[in-house]
């Protein structure tokens, strides 16, 4: 199926698969329906290694970014900052101001402001201080600005403070699981490298793919099997009793009070996948 008025869907994650491990089922739900997407890494991933040294590893993690922007036919553009080091700065915020009206998206997804990494927490901020601001013509006056503020929505995290992540969309992803696995195995040096390291699995890590591919199967059911039972009651809303009972992976996102409003009419036409 091909939609009629393609989508313009953009992903902004901190670092270079972050995208993929809170969007990958639903991108890969929308490029099946000719949707366009685009993923941003607004840091380098520089520092996201034991070993590799910054300059090698952003080069690495560049390549590992389009080895996913052809698997999945979007685009994906990584920004030149520094790993580790975001700050939401005037600067970085007009950047991003830039990027989203030239993308034109009628969606944003990107990370809460409160997350364990203070990047994460720095694109939220750059992200919701650039909202509104992307129809203000003064700002950024070499790049037109747009007419309409586009929704905004939160990607999945499960942090209590100062508020808990409080989904309003529910999206099972559980049929384009291979899809997502897919993606997640462009970022070799991540979850065949620095994730094993930073578990302190890295002795006798397997090398034969079918065992990487396992690994990978039971990494994602560690972080994202719990999400569906924690948010049951909507999924069971949203896909009704029998197959929301069933459901074991899900991709979820919260409406950002700074886009404009995510409403029961454009609900429908933003997720178009929804049943
Ligand atoms: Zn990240």
């Amino acid at each position: 199926m091909t939609a009629s008025t393609p989508l313009r869907i953009l992903v902004i994650g901190a670092h270079p698969d972050d995208c993929e491990i809170k969007a990958g089922g639903i991108t890969a739900l929308y490029r099946a329906a000719g949707h366009n997407v685009k993923f941003v890494s607004v840091t380098n991933g520089e520092a996201g290694h034991q070993s590799r040294q910054p300059a090698e590893l952003a080069a690495l993690r560049l390549a590992e970014t389009q080895a996913v922007a052809k698997l999945m036919g979007i685009e994906y553009e990584v920004l030149n900052n520094r790993d580790g080091r975001l700050q939401p700065t005037v600067e970085a915020r007009f950047e991003l101001i830039a990027l989203i009206r030239r993308y034109r998206p009628d969606l944003i997804l990107t990370h809460r402001p409160n997350d364990y990494h203070p990047d994460h927490r720095a694109t939220s901020t750059l992200v919701c201080d650039a909202a509104y601001m992307v129809i203000v013509p003064h700002i950024v006056p070499e790049v037109p600005a747009l007419r309409v503020n586009p929704v905004i929505a939160y990607l999945s995290d499960h942090f209590q403070r100062p508020a808990p992540f409080a989904p309003t969309i529910v999206i099972d992803v559980e049929p384009v699981l291979d899809s997502i696995l897919d993606q997640m195995t462009c970022h070799s040096c991540q979850f065949f490298e620095w994730l094993p390291y930073t578990l302190c699995q890295e002795n006798g890590f397997p090398t034969d793919p079918a065992a990487r591919r396992d690994y990978l199967r039971q990494f994602y059911a560690g972080f994202n099997g719990p999400l569906a039972d924690r948010y049951r009651d909507l999924v069971i809303q949203t896909y009704g009793e029998e197959r929301g009972r069933k459901i074991r992976y899900i991709e979820a996102f919260e409406p950002c009070e700074y886009g404009s409003p995510l409403t029961a009419a454009n609900q429908k036409s933003l997720f178009p996948m929804l049943p």
